[in-house]
């Protein structure tokens, strides 16, 4: 059996030799025949070249070199699209994702589970971003009819006829996390301790970065935000009606006393504000949709350890 270990590269020179050497070590174990795709995912610094030495070194290390920074969710789809094996890990090149749990994750893959993910625990994180982690799953998760779990990432073995699903789903606005439990088959889970990142500065998921990771997570799965703008627009529309026949019946059996200027000005206000809103989440829905509608390409391949395209591309 093929086992391939995908790992997206961003800017990550000073790990990748480290990461090779622990993942060979890791699957030497097993007795599996082993495969690392590298995806530079348009780095600025000698990742390249690295990955180029590497994977002349060592024949079971292939790479790919994006055209340009498309994304880590494109840089993982790429990988896919080059894997080769019959299952598939996916991992960070940080070591933040531990590589002994490679072994593991094969040993449930081999009792029959499609998917094998990873779990980290929330040891020795920040209160604050534990707390901000948290509450977005809980928001998500009543929002969207898959379930993402908390401290599930992107550490996961997949079986092939998995990857083939994922392949299937060509949406330009990949939501990771979504997809894979959208794709289901029997899924397990294994718990891992937090790790520090190896070499280099902390997360590079600022507030905005999650913010906006947060709205794709919504967006990307379904038509709830639209569904909201329907009942928020009727409740409004209906109190409004409501207290203008109020207002009409004050007038009748009171006549006119004050001039309605705060009523005007807060309606005024208040409805400019709801309408803006809804007119940006379905702004928001149309983007989308022009953004699918260009069919573009995921990604673009500068250049790749082996001569030929991928195998598998994924369907438009
Ligand atoms: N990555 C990528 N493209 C990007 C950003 C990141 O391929 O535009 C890769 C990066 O090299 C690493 C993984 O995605 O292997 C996770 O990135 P990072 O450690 O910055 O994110 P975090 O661990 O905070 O989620
Ligand atoms: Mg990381």
């Amino acid at each position: 059996m093929l086992l391939s270990v995908v790992v997206p590269c961003h800017n990550e020179e000073h790990v990748l030799s480290e990461l090779v050497d622990r993942v060979r070590a890791a699957v030497e174990p097993t007795g599996v025949d082993l495969e690392i795709v590298l995806v530079d995912d348009g780095s600025s610094d000698r990742t390249v070249e690295v990955l180029r030495q590497l994977s002349a070194e060592d024949r079971r290390v292939r790479y790919v070199s994006l055209s340009r920074n498309f994304g880590k969710e494109s840089a993982m789809l790429a990988g896919l699209a080059y894997a080769l094996g019959a299952a598939v890990v996916i991992m960070d090149a940080d070591l933040q994702h531990p590589p002994r749990l490679i072994a593991d994750m094969l040993e449930l893959h081999r009792q029959g589970h499609d998917q094998v993910v990873a779990r980290r625990t929330r040891d020795g994180d920040a209160f604050g971003r534990t707390l901000l982690s948290r509450t977005y799953y809980r928001l998500v998760n009543s929002l969207v009819e898959v379930r993402i779990e908390d401290g599930v990432g992107d550490f996961r073995l997949l079986s092939r006829r998995a990857v083939d699903a994922l392949l299937q789903l060509g949406e330009y606005n990949r939501f990771s996390k979504g997809l894979f439990a959208w794709i289901g088959f029997p899924t397990a889970t294994i718990d891992y301790r937090n790790e520090a990142r190896y070499g280099g500065d902390a997360s590079r998921w600022t507030l905005r970065r999650l913010l906006n990771y947060g709205i794709d997570g919504v967006m990307s799965f379904n038509n709830a935000p639209l569904r909201l703008a329907i009942y928020v627009g009727l409740v409004v529309t209906a109190l409004a009606f409501g207290y203008t026949a109020f207002l009409v019946v004050a007038a009748i059996v009171d006549g006119v006393t004050v001039p309605g200027y705060i009523t005007l000005v807060a309606a005024v206000i208040g409805l400019g504000g709801l309408q803006l809103l809804f007119l940006g989440v379905i702004g928001e829905y149309v983007g989308r949709i022009y953004y699918e509608s260009k069919q573009r390409p995921h990604f673009l391949v500068a250049e790749s350890s082996d001569n030929h395209e991928p195998t598998v591309r994924p369907r438009r």
